[in-house]
């Protein structure tokens, strides 16, 4: 059996840090996949954002086509052995897998709410709407699209570059009790997910790390299965 799920099941308050790594098996593409020539992360700031809406949701309905993607082994071990998650995903999978507690760092592509208002509708919901607009060029009907019933205008769920980190707090907490921490499928280059490992390890966790094969780490081969 591999060390990290080994011990998920020894530990008594395991918590999961994940990232990217954990659902590119599943086939979901990273933020340095390119769009029109560019890495999609520099799509993905809040003054772009705001200054040019219709380019926003373009590549927002691309990535929202990632949510369709399978949760994967490396997904599914950790929701059965109810290892609570933080991740900097967005891509919801782990709630996909079955995880009950998931905190979401960086929002998540589900949900559109409108920035003045608060009320929240569903990302696919609008994507279906939004893409045959697209493809038409239909600009002065995206933006319509994009109004909310009270004037305001509809916004993604999801943490751009320029907006806070969320949940922070509430991972720390999590960390607080927490005997072992693993690290999945992230190189922790993104702050404040990058202090969690040492926040956790000063509080008495044991770490441990993998950022390349997710799925191998947390699944029994099969010659130990028969065991
Ligand atoms: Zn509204």
């Amino acid at each position: 059996m591999p060390a990290m799920l080994e011990a998920i099941r020894a530990a008594a308050r395991p918590v999961a840090l994940t990232g990217a790594g954990i659902s590119a098996p599943s086939g979901v593409p990273t933020f340095q996949t390119r769009w029109r020539g560019r890495p999609i992360r520099d799509f993905l700031g809040r003054e772009f954002c705001q200054n040019d809406p219709v380019g926003f949701f373009e590549v927002y309905c691309a990535m929202e086509a990632w949510c369709g993607a399978p949760p994967n082994a490396a997904h599914l071990a950790l929701a059965s052995h109810q290892v609570p998650v933080i991740t900097q995903n967005i891509d919801g999978l782990h709630q996909k897998a079955g995880s009950g507690k998931v905190i979401e760092l960086h929002g998540n592509l589900r949900k559109i709410y409108c920035r003045a208002c608060g009320i929240e509708t569903s990302a696919a919901a609008l994507c279906a709407d939004l893409r045959p607009l697209y493809a038409a060029g239909n600009h002065a009907a995206v933006l319509r699209r994009l109004a909310c019933a009270c004037g305001g205008r509809l916004d993604g769920d999801v943490v751009l570059y320029g907006d806070a980190v969320r949940g922070m707090d509430e991972a720390m907490a999590l960390l607080d009790g927490c005997d072992l921490f693993v690290v999945i499928g992230t190189t922790l280059t993104t702050y404040p997910a990058a202090m969690l490992p040492d926040y956790a390890r000063r509080r008495g966790a044991r770490l441990m790390m993998e950022d390349r094969d997710c799925v191998a780490a947390l699944t029994e081969q099969e010659k130990d299965a028969k065991v």
